[in-house]
């Protein structure tokens, strides 16, 4: 999944313009991509005059800081060691389960690789 380094997007809007799905939009004079609404063509990352649309393995460590911060947040709800850690399983199976669902959808996606 690409994502914009918004130390680097200058604004021109060339990607908002080029993108297919219309997943890019400028906020604030700097292109944001809808995650959701991207399909992963691939063709924001060679257009970009600022190379200020990175590939997704580079965000993986920002991801994972976020992902606890937003897991931090909900055990914060409760005062009580119990249900902070019921919360922190909760979490853990909610990432077990996106694990799964990764897993799974590559072994489909690998399957339509030609040999
Ligand atoms: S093409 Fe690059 S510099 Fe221009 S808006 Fe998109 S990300 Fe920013
Ligand atoms: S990868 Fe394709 S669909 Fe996704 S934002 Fe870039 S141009 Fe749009």
């Amino acid at each position: 999944m690409p994502w914009v380094d918004k130390e680097l997007c200058i604004g021109c809007g060339i990607c908002v313009d080029e993108c297919p799905v219309d997943a890019v939009s400028l906020v604030d004079e700097k292109a944001e991509i809808d995650q959701f609404v991207c399909v992963r063509c691939g063709k924001c990352h060679p257009i970009c005059p600022e190379d200020a649309v990175i590939h997704d393995s580079k965000r993986i460590p920002l991801d994972v800081e976020e992902n606890v911060e937003r897991a931090k947040q909900g055990i914060a709800y409760y005062s009580d060691e119990e249900n902070q850690q019921k919360s922190v399983q909760r979490w853990i199976n909610w990432f077990t389960c996106q694990t799964k669902i990764a897993e799974q959808t590559i072994a489909q996606l690998e399957a339509m690789k030609k040999a």
